[in-house]
C-alpha cells in the first residue's frame, strides 16, 4: 500500500492524506505512518532528495510548500530576534543599552534601533553569536529596534490545528530519521583519518535534512513549538527509540540502538539504567585517572598515597585524594549520561561529531522558544562534562571551542536561566569538578623550594591543554556565570565549592619555575612563560574579579572572610608542601602566585568597601613573613633580570618580566604584589621587614662606610643597579597608594598622567595602556564616560597633522601643561613601564616642559610628590620609613656617596633623598622625646637612639666599625685612641659580642642586616610560639653568600666619621654644586620665613634643589635640626676635604664619566646627522617646494650663452652632455590613466552606496576618445595622410591615428628627481646594484633602481640634449617677416628629408630611452591601428606621450596657466630633453606632400573627388581633427630644430582652424531660428573691412556653407531640447569661444615655454585668454586689453578666410553622406575636461562597509572574503579571491591593469584601509577614514564609527594626480600578482 503510494504525486498525496487524518478513525494517520515507514526507511531505499520533497510536501498537506511557510509565518508570535549566526558575522554591541556584556545586535536590528550618541562598536563575530534584541533580560527596551519593541504575542492569531496537523505527525519521524541516520554513521575516530573522513561524510549525506530542519525554524514561533515540543517530549522518545517500534524492522532497530549503547560506552559513559555494568567501567575510569597522574607525577609517590593519608601529613595524595573523595559526585559528574528525549541524545551526537556548523545553528535557532530554551540549557548542562572531554581529545580544539562557546553565551549570559540550572543541575559543581579534571591531566611535580621534599604539583605549562588554551570554553563560561549575583552567592556560600575552587588555583601556585642559569646559555629558550601567564590570568584572576564584584558592601562581609580563611588555608597548605621554612631558595623564581593575590585582593576589598578590620583577617606573624617572601623575591628578580642577571636563560626572562608589569597583567600580579608587601611592611617588624629587602637584592655587603667591600652574593658590576633596584622598590613601596587609599577616579588620573607622560598616545593605546581598575564594574572602565571625562581634564587633543611626503599622523594626546607641572609621578611610570627607555623618555619630556616654560633650564631630577593620604588600616607602614636600619643603611650611603665610593650614581642619591623626604612628610605621631626614651631602651647597638628621622638626622656618628679588606686604604690607618681594639672578640651576629660592644657607647657597631633579620625572625617566632622544634627549623642552613668565614681577608677597623645625616647633606650640596659653602641657609637673615616659605614650591630642580628643600622642611619639623644646620653653616673651619679620596676609585669614576660625556656626543652627533638627513630628503621629495636645490635644475635654458653644466651623482664630475658622453635626468617612466578618468562634469563621482546608484564610464575623457577613433576609423580609413618613413620611404596611410591622440589611458608619464648622472656612470651603478640584489625592494632586472642622490625611485635615464648655443639667439620677439613667407619656409622644410642622426653614443642612448618609454606601458595602449606594430601606431604614440606630459604639467598646475612661471613644477620637469628624444624619433616620419595637411590650412586646394574612388573611404576632415595632435605632429616632424618664428606661424595657422572648429560647434548649439538670425545678421557685415576677423560674418558663413549639407536637420532631433534653452548672446557666444579655444592655447603655451624656455606670466582667471594668446603671439601686446572680444582678433588669414572656410566645410559636406548619424558627434567637439578626481566618498564609513561588506562580485557572483573597492572608477573585486583569477591574476592585479594601466587605489572594505598597487608592487597606503579621536581602525577591530578625513583623501588624490606613490609610501613589496 504505502510503496503504492510512493509513486504517485506528492502533493495530491498529501492532499488526500491530509482529509484522512483530520477524520477521526484514525486510518489516515496509519496510512501516513506507513508511507512514511517506506520514505524513511532506514535501509535507504530512497533517495535523500526525494526524502526531502516527500517531508516537505506532507508537511504542506496538498499546498506548495512556499505557500504553506508564508501561512506559518503569519502565525509566529516570537517577540525576540534570535537570528543566529556564525564566524565572521558583523554585528554590534551597545555598551549603553547593554545589561550584560556578551549583549549583541544584527546589524538589521541595530540600525532600526536608536543608538545615536550611544557607545557602540561593531565587531566582526569570532565563534559565533545571536541577536538579543527583544530580550530585555540581556539589554534595555530602549535599545529594541521598532519591529521587536511593538511586537506582543497578543495580536497575533492563534494557529489552526489543521495546519499544523501533518508536521505533528511527520516531524516525529523525521527527527528520528536523523538520529538513526547519526547512530548508523559514527564510528568511534581513533587516530585513524580515514574514519574521521567518515564523519564528514555522513554529516555531508545528512546536510539536506538538517538543512530542511533548520528552515523549519526559521518559519517562526508556530513551527518551532512543535518542533521543540517533539524534541523534549519523552513519551516520543521512548515509544520510536526504546526499540520497541511496531513495524518489522525491529533487527534494524535493535541493531541501531546497539550502536547507540557502544558510542556511549565509547565515550566512557554509562547510561545510568546500566549500573551493573558500571562497576567495571568505575574502576576503568579510576584506573585511567590513576595512569594520567602516574603518568605525570611518578608512579611511586601514588602507591604510598594510601599511607600517607592515614598518618594525616599533607602530601600530594591526600589533596589529590580530596579531590577523588569526591568521586561519587564525581563520576555522577563525569561518566553518567541517560537520554530521555530527543533533544538529549541529538546534543549527544551533536558533541559526538564535534560540533558540525549546521546542527549548532538548527539548535540555536529555536532558542526564542522559551520553554526549549530552558530545556536545551538543562540537556546542555547534562552533557557538559562530556563536552568538555571530548574538547581535550579533539584534533580541531579551536573549532570546536568557537562552537561551544557560541552555544553556551547564549545559555548562561540570562541571569534567570543561569540560576535555575545552578540550582537545579548543580551547574557549579559540574564546572568546577569539570575543570579541576581538565587540569589534573596535566599535572607535574613543583620544584620550587625543595626539590626532593616538595609534594606540591602544578599545571604543566608546555602541555597542550595549557599551550593551546583548550581550557578556555570552560573558564569563559565560568566567568560569564559568575557575573550574575545570584550565582556567585551560591558559590561563596558553598564552603566545599570554594575549597575544591583553592585547590584549583594552587594548581597553578609557582608553576613555570625559572631556575637561573649561571654558567651556559640555555639551550633551548622555553616558550611555556605566555601559556603559564595566560593561564593565570584567564583560569585564576578573572574568576576573582568575578567574585570580587559580589564583595563589595558590608553585607558581603561574611563572603570575604570566609574566601580569605580557605585562601590561608590553601597557602599554608602550600608553604607545607614545598617544605618552606624562612628563605627562598637561591636563583629560582616564578611569577606565578595566584593564592597570594586572591589573598591580597579579598584583603584590599575587605578594608575598602566592606569596613572589615584588617588585622581579623591576618595570619600570625610567621605566616606573614612567609608571605613576604615570595612577591618580594619577584621584586628582586625583576632588578636581577634588568641588571642582565638572567642573560642566560635567554630573552623569554625579559618577556616574563615584561608581561608581570605590562597593562593586562599589572593589576592581577605586580599590583596585589606590592599590596601583600604594604601589608606585610606594615605589619611586620620595620628592622626585620628592611632588611629582608636589602639582602634580597644581595646589596648587604654594599651596605658599608669602608671604601671596599667583598660581595659574595654579587658580581662588582650588578652592585650598583641591583642597590637602584632595591631603593626603587622601597621608594615604590612606600609611595604607592593604589590599594592603600586612592579613590577609582585617582587611580585613573594616576595611570592616564603616567602613560601620558612616557609618550604622547593614541586613544586607542591609550585605552589599552590603562589596567583596568582594580574594583571591576566600577564604572571606571576604559572607553566608558569617565574614561572620557578624565582625558580631557589631564590631556590636550593634537589634531593628525601632515607632513608633505611624510607619514600619515594620527589624532594624539599630550599631558596638559599642569599635569606636567603638578602630576608627573616618576614613580608611577617606573611602576608601569615596561621597557626601560620609557622612564628615560618621560624624563625627557619633563625636562623639554621645564625648559620651555622656564621653570628650570639644566637636567632635572625626577621631582618629588606628596602621596594621598594613607587609609588608617596600613598606618604601619610608615615605620619603615622610621627604623634604625633603614637610617642605617640612608646615613652610609649618603657617607658612601659623598666619599665617591665606587657604584654610587645619582640615582641612589635621589632614591635615597626620596626616602628621607618621605620620612620627613611622614612623621609619627608621637612626640620626639617619647620616641628617644622608647627607642633609648631598646637600643642593643650605638647607632642611634630612637626610630624618629627627624631625631635621627642631627645625630652625629663619631666612630664606625667596619670589616674590609686588607688591601683597603683604611687599614693601614691608626684606629683612634679611644675604641676598643679587641677587634677580635667581634664575631658577626654573636650576641657576646654586642654585649661587649654595648659598653663602647662612642663607636657605631659593624652593622649586619642579615644578623639583623635573623635575629628578628627568631624573636619573633618565639613569640608566636616557644616550640624548640619549630626554632631548630628555621635556623638557617648557611648558603654560600652569608658565611662570614668564606672572607678570611677581612679585618676589622675603625673609622673616624664624626658626622650626621645633615652634616653629609651639607656637604652633599657643596660637592652638587662644585662650590664650598655653597649651602647657607636664608633663615638665619630672616628668623621667621622657616614657617611662612612653602617648600613644596620647590618641586622642580635637581639634586642641590632637593637638597635645599630637605633641609628646610627638615628645619620646619624641629628646633633642634635647625640649630644643628646653623651650627654646621656657621663653621668657619674650611671644611674637610674627602678623608679617604680612593684615587683609583676616582679616575675610575672619571672615566666612566668622560667615556658616558663621549657616548653622549656622538649619539648627539648621529642624531643630529640624522635629523639632516632626512630634512634633506624631505626638501628632495617635497613637488611643492620651489626654491629646493637650484642647482640640480634642469630648467636651465636661460642661460643662453654658457653651456648647460650637469653635475653627475655618481662620479661627481661636471660638464657638459656631449654627443660621446651624454649625460641623463634619472627619470621614472610610468603609465598612466590619469587623464583618462577626467570628466565633463566638475562635481566629483559620488561612490555609489545603493543598488540604485550606479556609475557610468562614458562620459570619462578615456571612453569618449576611444569612442571617437572607433567612428573615425568606421568612416576615414586609408584615405589621405600619408607618412613616408624617411630611412625607407615607405608609405603609411592612416588619416585617422593622425586625427587624434591617445594615452588618456595607459600613456606614459616621465619625471624625474632632477638628478643628473653619466650615461656610463648609470650603467655601472646598475651593475653594482645587480650583484647585490639582496636588500632590494625594487627588481633590478626590470631597470629599477634608486637616485644615488636622493633615493627616489626611477627606472630609466632620459639622455640629455646638447645645447646648441645658435639655436637659442636666433628667435626674435617680432619678427618681421610675413605670415605668407613664414607660411612657405615652413612648408619648404617640410619637404627636405629630415637628417638621419649620425649614429653616437647619445643618439644610441635616445633610442634605448625610447624603447623603455614604449615598454613601459602595455601592448594594448599604443596599438590603435588596424595592423599591430604598424609604424603608424608608434608615430600616434610618440606624439600623444608629449600631450600626455603637457596635459600632465597642465592638470599639476591647477588646469590653466594663470600661475604662470611662479609654478614650481617647471623646476622639475623634464619636458625640454623628452621633446628632443621624441622629435629624434619622429623625423624620420616625413608627411606625404599630397596628404600634408599644411597645405590645405593654408592654401585652396582642390577639394579630392570622393567620389571617383569608391573603394577608398575619405581623409578625416579638418574639422573633425584634433588641432593640438596637428601642432605636435607638425611641430616634431620639423626636419630640424624648431625656430620660434616657425612655431608661432603654425600656431597661427592652426589657430585659425580651431576658430572655425570652435564656430561651427557652437552653431550647433543654437535653435533653428537662432541659426537663421546669425545667418542674416552676419551676412549684412560681410562687406565690412575686416571681415575676416569678424565672428558674425565667420559665423553666418559657417552656418551657411554647413547647412548645404543639411547637417543641422540630422542633429536637431536630440541637442536642441537639451540646449535651445537659453538664449545666446555676443558675450556668451564670445565666452563660449574663449572655452573652446583654451585647452588648445594652454599646451601650446606649455610647449612653447618647453622648447623656448621663456617664461610664463600670471594674470587673473578672466584675462588667461589675453594673456595666452599674447605669450604665443597670436595678439599684438598692444591689443592685449580688457577687450571682451579678443578671440576673433587673434585671427591671421593666409588667404581670404571665406574661401578657405568654405573649403573646409565642403570636406565635411561631401563626406557626410556616408556617416550622417555620426556627423554631429564628430564635428561637434568638446576639448574641456575637469581635473581628474577620484570617486567622492561618503562621510560615515559604515555606509561604504554595510553596503559593501555584503555584495556580490559581479563577475563569480560570489561574495568576497576580501571584498576590495576601486577608488578610481567604483569597480568592486575580489582581493586575493581564486575564484576571478585570469591566467595567474587575481582580480585586483588585472583591474589596476586596465584600469590604470597598472596603478590601482583600492579600498578593502573588511580592513578600511586603502592599498596601491603600482606594476608589480603594491604597498599599505592607511586609512582615510578616522575615528572621533583622528585613528586609524586597521582590520575594524575596534569598530567605532569612522568618519572620512578630507586632508588625507585630498593627499591620496594628489598623489594619484601627481603620480608620486612611487616617491612617497616607502613601504613597498612585491605582489606577485596575488591580490
Ligand atoms: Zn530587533
Ligand atoms: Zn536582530
Ligand atoms: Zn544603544
Ligand atoms: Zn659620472
Ligand atoms: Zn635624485
Ligand atoms: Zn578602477
Ligand atoms: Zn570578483
Ligand atoms: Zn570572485
Amino acid at each position: 500500500m504505502a510503496a503504492s503510494l510512493l509513486g504517485r504525486d506528492k502533493r495530491s498525496t498529501a492532499a488526500s492524506l491530509k482529509a484522512e487524518c483530520s477524520r477521526q478513525d484514525g486510518r489516515g494517520v496509519q496510512l501516513l505512518g506507513e508511507l512514511l515507514d517506506s520514505v524513511l526507511s532506514p535501509e535507504r531505499a530512497v533517495a535523500e532528495a526525494e526524502v526531502i520533497e516527500w517531508c516537505k510536501s506532507l508537511m504542506a498537506g496538498g499546498e506548495s510548500f512556499d505557500d504553506f511557510c508564508k501561512m506559518v509565518r503569519g502565525y509566529d508570535n516570537a517577540t525576540l530576534c534570535g537570528l543566529v549566526w556564525t564566524a565572521n558575522f558583523v554585528a554590534y554591541r551597545c555598551r549603553t543599552c547593554g545589561i550584560s556584556p556578551c549583549m549583541s545586535l544584527c546589524a538589521e536590528c541595530f540600525n532600526a534601533g536608536e543608538h545615536t550618541g550611544h557607545d557602540f562598536n561593531m565587531f566582526r563575530s569570532q565563534a559565533g553569536g545571536a541577536c538579543d534584541c527583544g530580550d530585555s533580560s540581556v539589554m534595555r527596551e530602549s535599545g529594541f529596534c521598532k519591529r521587536h519593541r511593538f511586537a506582543t504575542s497578543s495580536n497575533i492569531p492563534c494557529v489552526p490545528n489543521e495546519l499544523m496537523m501533518m508536521s505533528e505527525h511527520i516531524l516525529p519521524r523525521v527527527i528520528l530519521h536523523l538520529i538513526q541516520h547519526l547512530r548508523d554513521g559514527y564510528n568511534e575516530p581513533d587516530s585513524d583519518p580515514a574514519t574521521e573522513r567518515d564523519l564528514q561524510k555522513t554529516l555531508q549525506q545528512m546536510e539536506p535534512l538538517i538543512s530542511l530542519l533548520e528552515d523549519l525554524t526559521k518559519m517562526g514561533g508556530a513551527m518551532r513549538s512543535i518542533l521543540t515540543r517533539v524534541l523534549t517530549n519523552h513519551q516520543i522518545y521512548k515509544d520510536l527509540c526504546s526499540g520497541d517500534l511496531c513495524t518489522g524492522e525491529k533487527a534494524y532497530t535493535k541493531k541501531n540502538y546497539e550502536k547507540y549503547l557502544t558510542a556511549l560506552k565509547g565515550s566512557g559513559l554509562v547510561s545510568s539504567e546500566e549500573r551493573s555494568v558500571t562497576s567495571v567501567l568505575d574502576q576503568m575510569a579510576g584506573a585511567s585517572n590513576v595512569t594520567i597522574l602516574g603518568a605525570t607525577a611518578g608512579t611511586g609517590q601514588m602507591d604510598s598515597s594510601d599511607e600517607e593519608e592515614q598518618d594525616g601529613s599533607q602530601g600530594v595524595g591526600k589533596r589529590k585524594r580530596v579531590k577523588l573523595s569526591n568521586s561519587t559526585k564525581d563520576s555522577s559528574i563525569m561518566d553518567i549520561l541517560k537520554h530521555k528525549c530527543f533533544l538529549e541524545e541529538l546534543l549527544f551526537w551533536t558533541v559526538k561529531y564535534e560540533f558540525p556548523q549546521k546542527m549548532v545553528t538548527f539548535l540555536l535557532n529555536m532558542l526564542p522558544d522559551q520553554s526549549y530554551k530552558i530545556a536545551f540549557t538543562k540537556t546542555f548542562v547534562q552533557h557538559y562534562a562530556f563536552i568538555m572531554k571530548t574538547l581535550i581529545k579533539s584534533h580541531e580544539s579551536d573549532t570546536m571551542s568557537n562552537r561551544i562557546v557560541h552555544i553556551s553565551v547564549q545559555l548562561f549570559s540570562n541571569e534567570e536561566l543561569a540560576r535555575q540550572v545552578t540550582e537545579e543541575c548543580q551547574l557549579l559543581e559540574i564546572m568546577v569538578t569539570v575543570l579541576l579534571y581538565m587540569m589534573e591531566s596535566c599535572l607535574i611535580k613543583s620544584e620550587l623550594q625543595d626539590e626532593e621534599n616538595n609534594f606540591h604539583v602544578v599545571v604543566n605549562c608546555g602541555e597542550p591543554l595549557l599551550k593551546n588554551n583548550t581550557y578556555w570554553p570552560l573558564v569563559s563560561d565560568f566567568i560569564n556565570i559568575l557575573s550574575h549575583q545570584s550565582v556567585a552567592k551560591r558559590f561563596l556560600e558553598d564552603q566545599g565549592l570554594l575549597q575544591m575552587w583553592m585547590n584549583f588555583v594552587s594548581f597553578f601556585q609557582g608553576m613555570n619555575l625559572n631556575k637561573r642559569e649561571l654558567n651556559e646559555h640555555v639551550e633551548f629558550e622555553s616558550q611555556t612563560y605566555y601559556a603559564a601567564f595566560a593561564a593565570e590570568l584567564e583560569a585564576c584572576a578573572q574568576p576573582m574579579w568575578g567574585l570580587l564584584t559580589h564583595c563589595k558592601i558590608r553585607e558581603t562581609q561574611e563572603y570575604t572572610r570566609t574566601v580569605v580563611r580557605y585562601c590561608l588555608d590553601a597557602l599554608q597548605d602550600w608553604f607545607d608542601a614545598i617544605n618552606f621554612v624562612d628563605e627562598p631558595a637561591p636563583n629560582q623564581v616564578t611569577f606565578h602566585l595566584p593564592l597570594h593575590r586572591y589573598y591580597a585582593m579579598f584583603l584590599s576589598k575587605a578594608i575598602r568597601c566592606q569596613q572589615l578590620d584588617l588585622d581579623s583577617l591576618l595570619p600570625d606573624q610567621e605566616m606573614l613573613m612567609k608571605m613576604m617572601v615570595h612577591p618580594l623575591q619577584i621584586q628582586a628578580s625583576l632588578s636581577e633580570i634588568h641588571s642582565n642577571m638572567w642573560v642566560r636563560n635567554g630573552l623569554q626572562i625579559k618577556g616574563q618580566a615584561m608581561t608581570y608589569v605590562q597593562s593586562h597583567f599589572c593589576n592581577s600580579m605586580i599590583d596585589p604584589d606590592i599590596f601583600l608587601l604594604q601589608i606585610c611592611a606594615s605589619r611586620l617588624d620595620p628592622d626585620y621587614f628592611v632588611s629582608s629587602v636589602f639582602e634580597r637584592f644581595k646589596v648587604v655587603d654594599l651596605l658599608t662606610m669602608a671604601s671596599q667591600h667583598q660581595n659574595a652574593a654579587l658580581d662588582t658590576e650588578h652592585e650598583r643597579s641591583m642597590l637602584e633596584g632595591a631603593l626603587t622598590f622601597l621608594v615604590i613601596l612606600l609611595s604607592l597608594r593604589i590599594h592603600l587609599g586612592m579613590t577609582d577616579d585617582e587611580i585613573l588620573r594616576a595611570e592616564m598622567v603616567a602613560q601620558l607622560c612616557m609618550s604622547d598616545r593614541t586613544h586607542s593605546t591609550l585605552l589599552d595602556l590603562i589596567p583596568e581598575n582594580p574594583n571591576p564594574k566600577s564604572g571606571i572602565i576604559p572607553g566608558s564616560y569617565y574614561f572620557e571625562t578624565m582625558l580631557s581634564a589631564v590631556a590636550d587633543f593634537k589634531a593628525p597633522v601632515f607632513e608633505p611626503g611624510g607619514s600619515m599622523q594620527q589624532g594624539m594626546y599630550t599631558p596638559k601643561a599642569d599635569v606636567w607641572n603638578q602630576e608627573f609621578d616618576p614613580i608611577m611610570v617606573i611602576l608601569r613601564t615596561v621597557y626601560r627607555r620609557d622612564v628615560q623618555s618621560a624624563m625627557d619630556r619633563y625636562m623639554g616642559f621645564l625648559k620651555q616654560t622656564g621653570k628650570f633650564t639644566s637636567t632635572p631630577w625626577p621631582p618629588y610628590r606628596e602621596r594621598a593620604p594613607l587609609n588608617p588600616s596600613y598606618k604601619g607602614l610608615m615605620r619603615i620609613l622610621h627604623c634604625k636600619t633603614l637610617h642605617i643603611v640612608l646615613f652610609t650611603l649618603l657617607y658612601k656617596i659623598s666619599m665617591d665610593h665606587q657604584n654610587m650614581s645619582e640615582h641612589v642619591l635621589c632614591m635615597v633623598l626620596y626616602l628621607i623626604e618621605l620620612g620627613l612628610d611622614n612623621l609619627p605621631e608621637e612626640t620626639a622625646e617619647e620616641e628617644e626614651m622608647f627607642g633609648e631602651e631598646r637600643c642593643s647597638d650605638s647607632w642611634f637612639h630612637g626610630t624618629n628621622i627627624a631625631t635621627n638626622l642631627h645625630h652625629i656618628i663619631n666612630y664606625v666599625r667596619v670589616r674590609l679588606p686588607e688591601t683597603a686604604p683604611e687599614v693601614t690607618r691608626e684606629p683612634p685612641a679611644s675604641t676598643s681594639s679587641d677587634t677580635s672578640s667581634f664575631i658577626q651576629g654573636s650576641r657576646r659580642a654586642t654585649a661587649l660592644t654595648r659598653e663602647n657607647s662612642n663607636t657605631a657597631q659593624v652593622f649586619s642586616l642579615v644578623a639583623e633579620r635573623r635575629k628578628k625572625f627568631q624573636e619573633i617566632i618565639n613569640r608566636n610560639s616557644g616550640s624548640a622544634i619549630q626554632t631548630a627549623a628555621v635556623r638557617p642552613k648557611t648558603s654560600k653568600w652569608t658565611a662570614p668565614n668564606s672572607t678570611p681577608q677581612l679585618t676589622t677597623t675603625i673609622l673616624e666619621i664624626r658626622e650626621s645625616m645633615l652634616s653629609l647633606l651639607i656637604k652633599l650640596h657643596h660637592k652638587l654644586s662644585g662650590k664650598q659653602n655653597s649651602y647657607y641657609p636664608f633663615w638665619l637673615e630672616d628668623s621667621e620665613s622657616t614657617s611662612t616659605l612653602d617648600p613644596m614650591q620647590q618641586i622642580h630642580g635637581d639634586g642641590i634643589i632637593a637638597i635645599e628643600r630637605i633641609l628646610l622642611k627638615t628645619a620646619a619639623r624641629s628646633r633642634q635640626n635647625k640649630c644643628s644646620i646653623e651650627e654646621i653653616c656657621r663653621k668657619v673651619a674650611p671644611p674637610v676635604p674627602p678623608k679617604k679620596s680612593n684615587s683609583a676609585d676616582k679616575k675610575a669614576l672619571d672615566k666612566e664619566e668622560r667615556r658616558q660625556k663621549a657616548r653622549e656626543r656622538q649619539q648627539k652627533l648621529l642624531a643630529e646627522f640624522a635629523s639632516r638627513q632626512k630634512s634633506f630628503m624631505e626638501t628632495a621629495m617635497d613637488l611643492e617646494s620651489p626654491d629646493s636645490d637650484v642647482a640640480m635644475d634642469v630648467g636651465s635654458t636661460e642661460q643662453p650663452d654658457s653651456e648647460t653644466v650637469y653635475d653627475c651623482v655618481i662620479c661627481g664630475q661636471s660638464g657638459p652632455s656631449t654627443e660621446e658622453r651624454p649625460t641623463g635626468l634619472v627619470v621614472l617612466l610610468q603609465a598612466s590613466s590619469v587623464l583618462g578618468h577626467r570628466r565633463r562634469s566638475t562635481e566629483p563621482k559620488k561612490l555609489p552606496t545603493s543598488d540604485e546608484e550606479q556609475i557610468y564610464p562614458e562620459d570619462t575623457c578615456g571612453t569618449a576618445h576611444d569612442v571617437r577613433i572607433t567612428d573615425l576609423q568606421q568612416y576615414f580609413k586609408d584615405a589621405g595622410f600619408g607618412l613616408k618613413w624617411a630611412l625607407m620611404k615607405i608609405k603609411f596611410q592612416s588619416s585617422c591615428l593622425q586625427s587624434v591622440s591617445i594615452g588618456w589611458e595607459g600613456g606614459v608619464y616621465v619625471q624625474t628627481c632632477g638628478h643628473t648622472l653619466h650615461i656610463d656612470c648609470h650603467k655601472s651603478y646598475m651593475e653594482s646594484l645587480r650583484n647585490d640584489q639582496v636588500l632590494q625592494s625594487f627588481s633590478v632586472d626590470k631597470g629599477e633602481f634608486t637616485c644615488p642622490l636622493c633615493r627616489q625611485f626611477a627606472n630609466s635615464v632620459l639622455p640629455c640634449h646638447p645645447e646648441k648655443s645658435e639655436e637659442k639667439s636666433i628667435w626674435s620677439p617680432y619678427n618681421s617677416k610675413s605670415l605668407l613667407t613664414l607660411i612657405k619656409e615652413v612648408e619648404e622644410q617640410q619637404e627636405q628629408l629630415g637628417m638621419f642622426p649620425s649614429i653616437t653614443n647619445l643618439s644610441k642612448e635616445m633610442e634605448s630611452v625610447m624603447k623603455d618609454i614604449r615598454s613601459a606601458t602595455q601592448k594594448k595602449y599604443i596599438d590603435y591601428g588596424k595592423t599591430p606594430g604598424s609604424p603608424d601606431n608608434d608615430f600616434l604614440f610618440m606624439y600623444s606621450v608629449a600631450r600626455l606630459n603637457l596635459e600632465l604639467e597642465l592638470v599639476h598646475r591647477g588646469g590653466n596657466l594663470c600661475l604662470g612661471g611662479a609654478s614650481a613644477t617647471t623646476k622639475r620637469s623634464c619636458l625640454n630633453q623628452l621633446l628632443h628624444v621624441l622629435a629624434m624619433h619622429m623625423r624620420l616620419f616625413r608627411i606625404d606632400s599630397a596628404y600634408n595637411p599644411w597645405t590645405r590650412l593654408t592654401r585652396l586646394t582642390q577639394v579630392m573627388d570622393y567620389g571617383i574612388c569608391d573603394d577608398e573611404k575619405p581623409e578625416v576632415p579638418l574639422l573633425y581633427r584634433d588641432v593640438s595632435s596637428l601642432l605636435l605632429i607638425l611641430v616634431l616632424t620639423m626636419p630640424q630644430e624648431l625656430h620660434k618664428e616657425h612655431f608661432t606661424c603654425i600656431v597661427k595657422v592652426l589657430y585659425n582652424l580651431l576658430y572655425t572648429q570652435a564656430v561651427s560647434t557652437l552653431s550647433f548649439q543654437f535653435s533653428e531660428e537662432e541659426r537663421a538670425a546669425w545667418k542674416n545678421s552676419g551676412k549684412l557685415k560681410q562687406t565690412m573691412c575686416n571681415s575676416d576677423k569678424s565672428w558674425e560674418v565667420l559665423l553666418s558663413h559657417i552656418i551657411c556653407e554647413l547647412s548645404k549639407g543639411r547637417l543641422y536637420n540630422a542633429s536637431n532631433t536630440g541637442q536642441v531640447s537639451m540646449l535651445g534653452t537659453n538664449v545666446w548672446s555676443p558675450q556668451s557666444i564670445e565666452y563660449s569661444i574663449q572655452q573652446f579655444c583654451l585647452p588648445f592655447l594652454r599646451t601650446t603655451s606649455l610647449l612653447q615655454h618647453h622648447l623656448f624656455g621663456n617664461d610664463l606670466p600670471s594674470c587673473q582667471r578672466t584675462e588667461e585668454f589675453g594673456m595666452l594668446a599674447s605669450y604665443l603671439g597670436l595678439l599684438l601686446p598692444c591689443l592685449q586689453s580688457n577687450d571682451e572680444f579678443c578671440s576673433s582678433a587673434c585671427l591671421d588669414w593666409p588667404i581670404a578666410a571665406l574661401d578657405l572656410i568654405s573649403q573646409w566645410c565642403l570636406e565635411v559636406t561631401t563626406s557626410a553622406e556616408s556617416h550622417s548619424e555620426q556627423v554631429t558627434n564628430l564635428l561637434v567637439q568638446d576639448p574641456q575636461w575637469s581635473l581628474p578626481c577620484l570617486l567622492q566618498l561618503p562621510e560615515n564609513y559604515n555606509t561604504i562597509f554595510q553596503y559593501y561588506h555584503r555584495k556580490a562580485c559581479v563577475h563569480c557572483s560570489k561574495v568576497p572574503k576580501d571584498p576590495a573597492l576601486c577608488l578610481v572608477c567604483g569597480t568592486f573585486v575580489c582581493l586575493k579571491g581564486q575564484c576571478c583569477k585570469q591566467q595567474s591574476y587575481c582580480e585586483c592585479v588585472l583591474h589596476s591593469q586596465n584600469c590604470g594601466a597598472g596603478t590601482g587605489i583600492f579600498l578593502l572594505i573588511n580592513a578600511s584601509v586603502i592599498i596601491i598597487i603600482r606594476g608589480h608592487r603594491f604597498c599599505l597606503w592607511g586609512s582615510v577614514y578616522l575615528d572621533t579621536h583622528g585613528e586609524e581602525d586597521r582590520d575594524l577591530r575596534r569598530g567605532k564609527p569612522l568618519y572620512l578625513c578630507s586632508e588625507r583623501y585630498k593627499v591620496l588624490e594628489q598623489q594619484w594626480v601627481t603620480h608620486t606613490f612611487d616617491h612617497i609610501n616607502k613601504r613597498w613589496g612585491p605582489h606577485y600578482n596575488g591580490l
